[in-house]
């Protein structure tokens, strides 16, 4: 989601409301003070810089737990998508009538694939998101989960996405946002074979394709 995780150290304009990011001069944009959306502040006994959790959309959550314990949230929550596996994909989605992307986006299915990364893995793997889950075929799960894992892997390398607010724990920008091929891409042309990117909706998020290479 938009919530910004990043140390006191940090500095970047994306820290700012955007009526503060318009009034001030680019010099003046790097100072962040906590402000209504800082919902968390950890203070650490070592001195060190602090820990600020910042969400404008209040879409996150925080738990204190004991070493060892567990919470409902946290139990209910699917294979990690790192881990993921074509026939775990393939036997998840036989008989389902929901589209492919909202069983991908399906916490409870397959943990930590957000809106951008399941536009961008069906993309790789040349299906439609729209397609029902029970029709994508053993061979097509088996490449939207290496797909899955090739763009995390990819987007763990280069710091995440930074196209709205996210910032890296240091304040800096992520850098896969340069590597998007459908997301955000809308009435571009398609890398691959030249089709101008479509958006649609589908499980109630934007959602980008290629009508050519994706079946
Ligand atoms: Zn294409």
């Amino acid at each position: 989601m938009t919530g910004q995780l990043f140390s006191s150290a940090a500095t970047s304009p994306r820290l700012l409301s955007a009526s503060r990011r318009s009034s001030l001069s680019s010099e003046a944009q790097r100072d962040f003070e906590v402000d209504a959306h800082t919902h968390l502040q950890l203070f650490f006994d070592d001195g060190g810089p602090e820990v600020y959790f910042r969400d404008v959309r209040k879409f996150g959550k925080v738990l204190l737990l004991e070493r060892g314990e567990s919470h409902p949230r946290l139990t209910r929550l699917g294979i990690d998508a790192l881990e993921a596996t074509g026939e775990a994909l393939f036997a998840a989605t036989r008989g389902r009538k929901a589209s492919i992307k909202a069983l991908l986006l399906d916490q409870a299915l397959i943990s930590g694939v957000g809106n951008i990364y399941a536009d961008e893995a069906l993309f790789r793997a040349g299906v439609r998101p729209a397609r029902r889950a029970g029709r994508v075929t053993r061979r097509e799960c088996a490449r939207i989960a290496a797909a899955i894992r090739e763009v995390l892997e990819r987007s763990i390398e280069t710091g995440g996405s930074s196209i709205r607010d996210y910032v890296a724990p240091d304040g800096s920008d992520g850098g896969y946002q340069d590597e998007r091929r459908v997301y955000a891409r809308t009435g571009e042309p398609c890398l691959r074979c030249g089709s101008p990117i479509r958006r649609t909706t589908v499980a109630q998020r934007g959602t980008h394709f290629c009508p050519t290479c994706q079946k």
